[in-house]
């Protein structure tokens, strides 16, 4: 039988571009082909069962409310836990299972802490386009990606559904 990282791979390295050799055509169509590659990638690193304490969190920007103006790009512990958003929320649970927990700004920075921190598995939250492409840059570590939620539109504001975060921890194994 193939291994599951292989069939990632697969779907990751070949099935991922086609989607968006097709998306380019059908760009209504691009967000949910994007949603595909997520649920695959997701339901194959499940199947591979990796169960390690070595964990990146990974938050995107937008999380962090519009009115605060705390930098939270080089250190989110900046953050001053007020509550209006959901960064307080993430760092409880992180220090809670003592993962790395970092907030990236787009794609280059989220692959220095990758590579900086080099986590066994990633849970990581942000838009279908970044998340998939990301999964992409960081084959082969298993990553849990998860949607935000964007109920003020693209990169604003938006929210994750904590119990889902808090799920792939466990999944993983998170202490
Ligand atoms: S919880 Fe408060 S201090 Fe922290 S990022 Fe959100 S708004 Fe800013």
């Amino acid at each position: 039988m193939i291994p599951h990282k292989i069939i990632r791979g697969i779907v990751l390295r070949i099935f991922y571009p086609f989607l968006m050799f097709l998306g380019a055509f059908f760009k209504s169509k691009k967000e949910g082909f994007q949603r595909i590659i997520i649920d695959m990638n997701n339901r194959l690193v499940r199947a591979e069962g990796l169960r390690t304490k070595k964990i990146l969190l990974l938050l995107p920007h937008c999380l962090q409310i519009n009115e605060c103006d705390i930098r939270l790009t080089h250190n989110i512990y900046n953050c001053e836990r007020c509550g209006r958003c959901e960064i307080r929320d993430l760092i409880e649970i992180a220090d809670e299972h003592k993962l790395n927990l970092f907030v990236a700004t787009g794609g280059t920075i989220a692959r220095k802490i990758v590579k900086e921190i080099r986590p066994e598995a990633i849970v990581a939250v942000a838009c279908e386009r970044d998340l998939s492409s990301g999964l992409v840059d960081t084959y082969p570590i298993p990553i849990i990606g998860i949607s935000n939620e964007r109920p003020y539109g693209p990169c604003f504001n938006t929210i994750v559904d904590l119990k889902k975060v808090k799920e792939a921890i466990h999944f993983f194994g998170g202490a």
